[in-house]
């Protein structure tokens, strides 16, 4: 099937859809929000629900919003002054596309997450149910981070990451992050005249991940490398993603007629159930583990729990029931799980065997340190 048929049939099947906008699109290259952006997104949106479906905003732009109303014109680095910014500039933000989703009949809805939020499997399901029934009011959910209250340890860090989080937590069909950049390209296109766009991407692989680097561009925190990322947690859930730029002319309408413009990442087809998407993607690593070649095997090949014997190195201080990573013996992540034991207790028990755990702790929870049921391999 031809690249621009796999598209027209994406877009042509989709119902529920997340569209994320950077601040790069809503600001247009300048220092403050251009309204007539916001316009014309919320003229776009509308169509694709008056079509029927429902859509999500994960929209930034409250840091830059809040720094024109404040008259800064540097670039924020330091956490306080960004948070203070974002709380002064998220009303007007919310208030540009609460003006113009009235003008369309529509009702949209103010919602910010931190990364907290979705750690805690309760809260996770909170939230889900929460947006389910914005969807089912036929509202408009606006989501942006939480930046007043998230600092380091609660944040999501971009909102290229939430999208796709928003993305798997409400089922979406499709995530389109309209950036500042055509997609992804074979090299940097600053630096190299030959870099040529990628329309296509069926398996986001280690080289491509190597391609979007980690670059970044001034006044917006995702660089390609975030997009990637979120790509990735999209196609484990079993969503596609489209990266275009988002200055386009009548970008979202393109996009949704099947046009080949920015890059279609299609979902993967061995979709992660969502308790393994959880850890997988959404909770932080607090960890890690390093395993040796028996216990590697054992978890890759033959789909076992991880035991205290195969772990020769433990880094990070954990408590039990958090999320770690483990590596080879060459620091190359290969799965993530939910540990039934702390570090300390654990560093007391690597290496040996189950039978051994109760005499040297006093106790024991579970032979596993990771129980099958609660690993994901990468
Ligand atoms: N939450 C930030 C804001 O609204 C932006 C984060 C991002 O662009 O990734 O300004």
């Amino acid at each position: 099937m031809s690249d621009l048929k796999i598209r027209k049939n994406i877009v042509k099947n989709v119902k529920r859809i997340v569209i994320k906008i950077g601040s790069g699109v809503l600001t247009n290259g300048k220092d403050k929000i251009d309204e007539a952006v916001i316009k014309k997104i919320v003229l776009q949106t509308s169509l694709l629900v008056k079509k029927g479906c429902e859509v999500l905003i994960v929209s930034s732009g409250s840091i830059a919003a809040g720094k024109t109303e404040l008259g800064i014109k540097k670039i924020l680095t330091d956490i306080p002054s960004k948070q203070a910014a974002a709380a002064v500039g998220q009303s007007h933000l919310i208030g540009y596309y609460e003006k113009y989703f009235k003008k369309e009949k529509q009702k949209t809805a103010q919602v910010l997450l931190t990364h907290d939020d979705l750690s805690n499997r309760r809260r996770y399901l909170n939230a889900r149910n929460a947006l389910m029934t914005l969807l089912s009011f036929h509202v408009i959910p606006v989501i942006n981070e939480n930046d007043m209250v998230a600092v380091h340890e609660i944040k999501f860090g971009d909102n290229d990451t939430l999208s796709a989080l928003v993305a798997h937590l409400v089922d979406a069909d499709l995530l389109v992050i309209l950036s500042h950049v055509d997609g992804l390209f074979t090299g940097d296109p600053a630096k190299d005249k030959k870099a040529a766009l990628i329309p296509l991407v069926e398996k986001i692989t280690p080289p491509l991940q190597k391609i979007a680097g980690k670059s970044s561009s001034p006044g917006s925190v995702g660089g390609m490398y975030t997009k990637l990322k979120a790509a990735r947690i999209t196609s484990d859930s079993g969503i596609s993603t489209i990266i275009v730029n988002g200055t386009i002319d009548n970008v979202i309408t393109r996009v949704f007629k099947g046009e080949n413009i920015g890059t279609l990442f299609l979902s993967s087809s061995d979709k992660l159930t969502g308790k393994k998407h959880w850890i997988a993607h959404t909770l932080k690593i607090k960890g890690k583990l390093t395993l040796d070649e028996g216990a590697e095997k054992a978890v890759l090949k033959r789909g076992k729990s991880l035991l205290p014997s195969g772990i020769s190195d433990i880094a990070g201080k954990f408590d039990s029931g958090d999320a770690v990573s483990c590596v080879d013996s060459k620091g190359k992540e290969f799965c993530r799980g939910l540990v039934n034991y702390s570090s300390r207790d654990l560093k007391k028990i690597m290496g040996k065997h189950t039978s051994k755990i109760e005499e040297i702790l006093g106790f024991k929870v579970y032979d596993e340190v990771i129980h099958r049921d609660n690993l994901v391999t990468l």
